[in-house]
Order: structure tokens, then sequence, then C-alpha cells
């Protein structure tokens, strides 16, 4: 377990600007208790770049929730074969899942966001607090203009979601474009739904493109009206 005061991590903060800084950091500070947390969109692909020039035995892990999309699955594989690297892959409890398909059956998320939240719950959110209750901290992909929630967020952070740990946050700054830029320049591989219109690629029942002038998490769970719609993985920022 981290020793970091709030102070401290405030002044981490103030030193580390850049993404590679802050990611230097977090890498050295805590080389096998720190990993990025995965969904293989465009920011994620981007920091996985970077973390692979840091230091190649940097962990990543991924929630494959069992709905995702192909494309999804070839830009994984694309980024194993390119690294040389092992994604860690996170499953929902299989009970889980087969107790709430046979109460609610297998697209329930379009039934009410109760059953939606139910869904991302077993899917993502019970796998991903098992995986961070064995580490020091994570890293995401997110990004301030994201969504309000997210607009909150510093560089680096103590995560009270889950028990405090270090939550590392290296491109919170970064526009969309700059990040397509750095995948552009560094010729990342990328899952190639962002070139049909998918700027936010989540689960395949739950994503579909955007239109022109749509924010660019329109496409998620597209049915619902609350413009600030989250999975719970990173619900506290709003706080
Ligand atoms: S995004 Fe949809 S399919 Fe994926 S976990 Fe959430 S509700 Fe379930």
């Amino acid at each position: 377990m981290h020793s970091f005061t709030a102070e401290q991590i405030q002044q981490l903060n103030e030193k580390l600007s850049t993404p590679q800084e802050v990611l230097k950091w977090a890498l050295d500070r805590f080389p096998s208790t720190m990993a990025l947390a995965s969904s293989f969109g465009a920011e994620d692909v981007a920091i996985i770049d970077m973390m692979m020039k840091i230091n190649p035995k940097a962990r990543i892990f991924t929630l494959d929730t069992g709905r995702l999309n192909q494309e999804t699955y070839d830009v994984m594989d694309e980024i194993r074969n390119k690294y040389n690297i092992n994604i860690e892959v996170m499953f929902p409890d299989a009970n889980e899942v087969e107790q709430m398909v046979r109460v609610n059956g297998m697209n329930l998320f379009y039934q009410s966001i109760g059953n939606r939240k139910l869904c991302c719950g077993i899917r993502k959110v019970h796998p991903l607090k098992k995986m961070l209750l064995t580490l020091d901290g994570w890293i995401t992909g997110l990004r301030a203009d994201q969504t309000e929630v997210r607009s909150n967020a510093q560089r680096i952070e103590i995560d009270p979601q889950h028990n405090g740990i270090i939550k590392v946050n290296p491109i919170i700054e970064w526009t969309w474009q700059q990040t397509l830029d750095y995948i552009k320049q560094n010729n990342v591989p990328y899952n190639k739904l962002h070139d049909k219109g998918y700027p936010s690629i989540g689960c395949e029942p739950c994503t579909r493109a955007i239109k022109s002038g749509e924010p660019l998490r329109a496409g998620r769970w597209w049915w619902e009206m609350d413009p600030q719609k989250e999975c719970g993985l990173h619900a506290e920022h709003g706080k």
C-alpha cells in the first residue's frame, strides 16, 4: 500500500506535467503494482505506446465483458503482437452473469437504467474492483473534456472509490485531436471503429456511431437521456 498524502500528490501534480513524465513516475514508483486499465480506445492505445517506450514490462489489463465488438478484439491482438506483451484479461464472474441473464434476459440493458447498471456492475465494475484490490495504483485514459464528471480529475490523484489507491490520468488534459495525432505520428494500432464514427467505444450492443455535431460520448447508451452517463468505473469524479 502506498503512503502518499494529499499534499504530496498535489506537489507531484505541480512537478510532473507531460504524459510521459507522469507515466515514468508511476511506473518507476510501482513497477509491479501499477497497471493500465485499457478498453483499447484511442486514448488507451496512445498511453500503451508511451508506456512501452518507458518500460516494456509495464502491466496492462482489460475487462472483457463478453459483449465487445470484434474490432476491439482485433486491436487487442494487434497491440499484443506489436509490443510483444501479454494483456491481462479480466472476465466477469460466470455465476453472476448466469444469474443475471436467467432473471433479466440477454439484452436487459435496454429495459431500464437499473438493468443497465446491473449489467455494467457485473460485467465491468466487479472485475475492475477485483483487479484493483491487488494494485497500488491504476492508469486510465480519462480526458477532462469527455464528460462533466471527468473534468475535475487530476493527473495524479488518490482514488477514494477504490481503497485510496493511486489513480493516474496521464492525458487528462489532452483533446480528442491530440490523441488522434499521437496515434498517427507514432503509428500505433487503433480500433477501426474510430474510422466509422465511433469516438468512444464500449460494448457492442450499447455503443453506436455518432452524427456530426454530437458530443463524443453520445453514442454510449444512446437510448438513455442523462448526458453524464458513466458505467460506474469513474463515477466519483464529480463529487
Ligand atoms: S456497456 Fe452494455 S453490455 Fe456492456 S456491461 Fe454495460 S450494459 Fe452490459
